[in-house]
């Protein structure tokens, strides 16, 4: 199991879903660690990876979804 770089959160225990998107391969989660640090999460048939993390912010990040 990988946790946060930045505050060791684990990955496994979700924190906070910006949004969720389908995509061909799967899903792709887009979800914020409770350092503020975003994390893009694909979902697929093996499960959840965390493919991209950003660093730690305190700024409220939404995810403009235009469709
Ligand atoms: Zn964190």
């Amino acid at each position: 199991m990988s946790t946060c770089p930045f505050c060791g959160w684990p990955d496994d225990d979700l924190y906070a879903v910006v949004s969720r998107h389908h995509t061909p391969e799967g899903e792709t989660v887009w979800t914020r660690c409770a350092c503020g640090s975003l994390q893009v999460r694909v979902v697929g048939a093996g499960g959840a990876v965390v493919s991209a993390r950003g660093r730690p912010s305190r700024e409220v990040v939404r995810c403009e979804d235009g469709a």
